[in-house]
């Protein structure tokens, strides 16, 4: 199974890092761990280089819309054999005041995954109208969905999956998952953020063993099942 949205790079996990990584992969688990900054988009590119079914995502992420950004480097970090998609970028209404600065990096984003052709990894809070407006048909998938199944068909006919994390237990995404086909779902943790319920300490990678167990309890279907076809629909999406 895939873990297709960790944040394996932030500091959160520096002491921790190795075992956790090492816990994940014993148990199966292929990894993507998501930037947010230049610098951990770079981190997740190291980490990606020192272990097998470890990947990384390259971005500023829209609350770090007004921090240090450098589109050329970004491009050329996209090359790197490690990485598989762009993301995340998207829009962030937590920060309304940098809206305007966000919906540019947002564009320049979308621009370099078609550029590369590499999958997009988007975020959006309270924004899936405009989110939904502006991205092109493209692969990729929407992570952490937050929204409607009417929304949610709609991103899933421009290209783009249905990621599920740990939010399933925060807010009530019953219909969501319940009439979106297994093979439009992408599991991921969010990680350290956004543990289960009942979770000892932060999140990590395993708990995307937690959120497969609910969807298939929603969906009514085998842990089985939900694990092999969202296994399936990550190496499609990300073309590992
Ligand atoms: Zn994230």
């Amino acid at each position: 199974m895939f873990d297709t949205h960790a944040h394996l790079n932030f500091k959160d996990f520096d002491n921790d890092r190795k075992e956790i990584i090492e816990k994940s992969l014993s148990k199966g688990l292929g990894i993507i761990n998501v930037g947010a900054t230049m610098k951990t988009s770079k981190e997740g590119i190291k980490i990606a280089s020192e272990n097998k079914k470890v990947y990384a995502s390259v971005a500023v992420h829209p609350l770090h819309a007004e921090e240090e950004f450098n589109f050329k480097e970004l491009d050329k970090l996209a090359d790197k054999k490690e990485v598989v998609a762009v993301g995340e970028t998207g829009l962030d209404r937590k920060k309304k005041e940098t809206i305007k600065k966000q919906r540019e990096l947002f564009l320049k984003h979308m621009e370099l995954a078609q550029k590369k052709n590499l999958p997009l990894i988007l975020h959006s809070r309270k924004a899936h109208e405009e989110t939904l407006e502006k991205i092109p048909n493209h692969k990729g998938v929407i992570h952490c969905f937050t929204g409607n199944l009417k929304q949610a068909k709609k991103y899933i006919k421009k290209g783009y999956m249905i990621g599920l994390n740990g939010i399933i237990f925060k807010m009530d995404l019953k219909k969501v998952i319940r009439e979106v086909p297994l093979d439009k779902i992408l599991l991921e943790t969010d990680c350290p953020y956004l543990a289960p319920p009942g979770w000892k300490g932060k999140n990590n990678p395993l708990g995307t063993f937690e959120v497969a167990k609910e969807v298939a309890r929603i969906k009514r279907v085998s842990l089985n099942e939900v694990e092999e076809i969202t296994d399936r629909n990550a190496h499609e999406v990300f073309g590992i």
